[in-house]
Parts: C-alpha cells; structure tokens; sequence
C-alpha cells in the first residue's frame, strides 16, 4: 500500500519505497514525483545527493522502476539505483492471498533480498537497475496509460455488505481519505489508489469488490499492526 508520501529533500539520501499497482507507478507516488520535481530544483543539482528506490510486487514488477526513472529524469531528477522486492499480492478482485507456506517463503525470500539491498544501498551504488524487460515494460506502460485515469473511479466496485458492524476501520486506514462513513455504512468517493487496504484491513471481511472478493483469503502482513497503519 501506497502511504503518505512525503520526505526530507534536504537529507543526503532518499529512497521512494512503494508497491507496484497495475504493473506501475501508484499515483501517489506518480504524484509525489511531479511536486519534488517543482519544488526542489536547487536540491536537485546536487550530485552528491543519493536517491534510490525500492518497488514490492505481488505478481510482478511490471514497468514501475522504468517508469520511476523516466518520470525523474525527464523532470531533470537522477536516480541512483532501483530495486524490486516480490511480497504475497493484496489484489483481492483478481487473486485470493497465498497459504501460510507460501507467505512463509515469500517472507523468508524478501528479507534476503532486503539486506542484500541494504549492503547495496550502503555502498553507494550508482547506476543499478533491476527494471524489467523491454517488452515487460513497454507492456505496462501502456496498460497502465490505459488505466491511471481509471484508477480513481474503480472504487465503484467496492461495498459493504452484510457483516460490516460500522467500525470505521477503513475510513482510517485509507491512505487517500477516499472514504467516509455515511448512516453506518462506509462509502467511497472516486479518488482511490486501489490499494486495498480498506478491503484488506476489515476486520468482518465486509468489503466486497464486484462478486470477486466473497471466498477471497484476505491478507494484510502479519507482522503490520492496526494502529501502525491508521497512524501514517
Ligand atoms: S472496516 Fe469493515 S466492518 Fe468496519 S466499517 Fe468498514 S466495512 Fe464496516
Ligand atoms: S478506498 Fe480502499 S483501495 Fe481505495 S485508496 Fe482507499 S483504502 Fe485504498
């Protein structure tokens, strides 16, 4: 899930930690991108500075960190290294989460990889790039060109049903404060990122999307809590 996104542009290294949605760019990080572009041009000269990035994908990279590098360097931004990390999916409306063993595995894999990143990160790296094929990224430039301006309307699909007991878990958790409450009931307000946090954080497993999700496995990481999420 995409978080707040925000950062201090005065530091010596920044890293843009995001997950991959519809094989790209979460628009709030596409959005994020555009506001450090206007507003830290002086910042933006400065080649001792280090940026990097790291994308989580549940069924692939798809074209994001292309996409990441090419959005920055054509707003003048350099970015260092890119890297990718495969984490159990969230993406209820087209796949159920993994078993147990398999989230396991996926767990134990991620953390290699995580400190491999860290020892990369901390050398100084220039010029790394774990981006996808051609045709990968070609692909999901253009499916996800189809769709950005899609994205925030999806939440059509999305409702309660039956066993929401009107927590208002979702409104909180949404990164985007795409949701409100009305008499009881969540409802959504087309600016949505499709992260699926409030699918995945409902504690009844009330949220339905379309007549996908009802024998869906949930999955959120186990080790996030609640009030980690509601709080950034
Ligand atoms: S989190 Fe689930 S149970 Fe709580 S208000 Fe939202 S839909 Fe209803
Ligand atoms: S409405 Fe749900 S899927 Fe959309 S951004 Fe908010 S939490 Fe994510």
């Amino acid at each position: 899930m995409a978080r707040a996104v925000e950062a201090d542009v005065f530091a010596d290294r920044i890293g843009l930690v995001f997950p991959v949605y519809m094989f790209g760019l979460p628009l709030i990080v596409s959005d994020f991108v555009e506001k450090l572009a206007a507003a830290d041009a002086a910042w933006i000269g400065e080649r001792d500075k280090y940026i990097f990035a790291v994308a989580t994908y549940g069924g692939g990279a798809g074209g994001a960190l292309k996409m990441l590098y090419n959005k920055m360097k054509k707003r003048g931004l350099p970015l260092d290294a890119a890297f990718s990390v495969a984490m159990p999916g969230n993406y209820a409306p087209l796949y159920g989460a993994p078993d147990d063993d398999k989230q396991k595995a996926l767990f134990e894999k991620a953390g290699e990889k995580v400190r491999e990143i860290s020892a990369r990160l901390l050398s100084g790296e220039r010029e790394k790039f774990e981006f996808s094929n051609c045709f990968i990224n070609a692909a999901s430039s253009l499916v996800h060109g189809l769709m950005s301006s899609k994205i925030p309307g999806m939440d059509k699909k999305f409702y309660a049903d039956e066993n929401c007991d009107a927590c208002g878990i979702c409104e909180k958790v949404c990164p985007v404060e795409n949701i409100k409450m009305l008499k009881g009931k969540p409802s959504w307000n087309h600016k949505c990122q499709q992260c699926m946090a409030c699918l995945q954080w409902c504690p009844k497993e009330a949220i339905q999307y379309a007549k996908a999700t009802r024998r869906r496995r949930r999955y959120h990481h186990p080790e996030i809590k609640l009030n980690e999420i509601i709080q950034r």
